[in-house]
């Protein structure tokens, strides 16, 4: 069905009538803002965009597309890198709108809806001493986060965001809403949790809370880019004894000319380790005190302060709409190979603008059983997030290219990748990313919940 035809049909105007939320057509002044997702590079035209206002807005739409055979995209925060919420043609269900967050201090849980970002999530929960392990931008999307697994600061003390779930309510191709726990459809709740939103929308969420700061030991320590054979060999000894309070995350780049950034560092070739220790902050202080006296820091940021601070420190780097490109893997060992592959690229990056992550995992995460989600890497002991980044298509391709041969350096040390850092790379790398064990099983509940693969504007699990 062409756009035309869908938009020209009864069914359109009996969508319309149903839903609670707004319809968004191609003709209608904001469409152009609405179609728009995180990535600049993304640029897809949508049929119609479905601002759901709550569950049954989001079964509408489910029965549109169905009735109507019009293709559906689901979109949260928009933050998919390879915009896995737009598609062309298609009815996107927009659960933006959807911001409702309940705390319960007492019982120490939260529930939030699907529209909610991380930041949003955090300012609720801090409020109470009290969080959810999630991702490091305020801005990301927490429904797609969840669904792939959730790494981010917290995640060594407490695990995966997946690990904190308590429970999904999801709308199933059929259009019909179910729970989802340990203890009602049990094996759909171990599907959601990292097989992303192949199995239904998630709606809502109800997390377990943790106790953590409002203070904590945070922030990043900067060297100059030509120390960083040295620095990462340090760091990479020094996180040998580590405790699980303490996360880390490695980016080399030009630095920004940000007001904590001296004007003669602005635009110089850096590299920076970034801490976030969960735990008291007389103990932080110490465990970050080795990093801070290594070699001749250039800036020092590493100090206390809110966690809420510290969890918008990275927002200025990843702005919406910017143009970007990632290739990601996981590797076992921050080897001297790996750590000289690591320094020659970066001091080929081109774009001011480009900052790459490599993130410290283990801790919480390998604790938990492989197969107890459909997440899966959890015993690996770094990621990297190769992601170039330019203002529009001026200069992209180059730094495309640069992002491809960093990631064809280091795939001989490829121990697998997280589906949420995934571009649009095909099949055989979401069945890498799963496993073929897992895979197949995740192909078995696929069968059970979506054999149509309604769901399949996502990194896809076809039914087989
Ligand atoms: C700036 C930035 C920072 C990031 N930081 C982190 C981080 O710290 N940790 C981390 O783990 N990841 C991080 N990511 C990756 C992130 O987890 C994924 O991009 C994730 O998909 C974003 O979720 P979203 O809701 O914003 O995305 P969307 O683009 O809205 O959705 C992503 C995918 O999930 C599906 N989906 C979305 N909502 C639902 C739903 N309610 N039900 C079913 N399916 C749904 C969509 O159809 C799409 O396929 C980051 C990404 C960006 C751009």
């Amino acid at each position: 069905m062409t756009d035309l035809d869908v938009t020209a049909t009864t069914a359109v105007l009996e969508l319309e009538n149903a839903l609670q939320g707004e319809l968004v057509r191609p003709s209608d002044p904001t469409y152009d803002e609405q179609r728009r997702v995180w990535n600049g590079s993304i640029d897809r035209r949508p049929a119609l965009i479905a601002r759901c206002a709550g569950v049954a807005d989001v079964i509408t739409a489910v029965q549109f597309a169905r009735r109507t055979g019009t293709e559906l995209a689901v979109r949260s925060g928009g933050h998919s890198f390879p915009g896995l919420s737009v598609a062309d043609g298609a009815l996107v269900a927009d659960l933006a709108p959807m911001k409702g967050i309940r705390v319960d201090p007492e019982a120490r849980t939260a529930r939030a809806q699907s529209g909610v970002l991380l930041g949003e999530l955090d300012s609720e929960t801090q409020r109470f001493g009290l969080a959810v392990p999630a991702g490091i931008v305020t801005h990301t999307g927490l429904a797609g986060l969840t669904l792939g697994g959730g790494i981010g600061w917290l995640m060594r003390k407490y695990g995966l965001t997946i690990d904190q779930l308590l429970s999904v309510d999801v709308v199933t191709a059929d259009g019909e809403l179910v729970r989802a726990s340990e203890n009602e459809n049990a094996d759909l709740f171990w599907g959601v949790r990292g097989g992303g939103g192949n199995f239904g929308i998630v709606t809502e969420f109800e997390f377990r809370l943790n106790p953590l700061g409002p203070e904590v030991v945070a922030g990043p320590v900067f060297w100059p880019m030509e120390d960083s054979p040295e620095v990462l060999r340090f760091y990479r000894d020094w996180l040998a004894d580590a405790p699980d309070e303490l996360m880390t995350i490695v980016v080399h780049r030009k630095a920004p000319p940000l007001d904590f950034v001296p004007a003669e560092f602005h635009g110089q070739p850096v590299v920076i380790v970034a801490c976030c220790y969960a735990g008291p902050v007389d103990r932080g202080k110490e465990v970050v005190r080795p990093l801070k006296e290594f070699g001749s820091p250039i800036i020092d940021l590493c100090e206390p302060k809110p966690f809420l601070a510290h969890q918008a420190m990275f927002d200025p780097s990843f702005p919406h709409h910017r143009w970007y490109y990632f290739k990601s893997l996981d590797v076992p060992a921050l080897t001297d190979d790996v750590i000289d592959i690591t320094v020659e690229h970066s001091q080929r990056i081109e774009s001011p603008l480009t900052a790459f992550p490599i993130w410290q995992l283990g801790g919480a995460i390998s604790q938990v059983g492989e197969h107890e989600s459909a997440y899966s890497g959890r015993d690996a002991a770094f990621t990297y997030n190769i992601g170039a980044c330019t203002e529009g298509a001026d200069g992209f391709e180059e730094e495309r290219q640069w992002v491809r041969d960093f990631w064809d350096a280091l795939e001989p040390y490829q121990a697998g990748v997280y589906v949420n850092f995934l571009g649009d790379e095909g099949q055989d790398r979401v069945r890498e990313s799963y496993g073929a064990g897992k895979y197949v099983r995740l192909q078995e509940l696929k069968r059970r919940y979506d054999p149509d693969n309604f769901f399949h504007v996502n990194q896809n699990i076809p039914p087989g």
